[in-house]
């Protein structure tokens, strides 16, 4: 499974808040991608909380 930040973050946290194991969140949201694995579930709670829609998971 590969996870993507697109171009439409706009910061907020909100996928740090619920999956700060792969989400960090600067000036915009990065994957640790080798957390992914582990925590699929909350991976996708992050994308359902994404309020632009930016994580894209594959
Ligand atoms: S929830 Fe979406 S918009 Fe907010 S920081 Fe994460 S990827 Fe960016």
């Amino acid at each position: 499974m590969t996870v993507k930040v697109n171009d439409s973050c706009i910061g907020c946290g909100a996928c740090e808040s619920v999956c700060g194991e792969v989400f960090k969140v600067e000036d915009v949201a990065t994957v640790n991608e080798s957390a992914v694995a582990d925590n699929i579930d909350c991976v996708k709670e992050a994308a359902d909380a994404c309020p632009v829609g930016a994580i894209e998971v594959e």
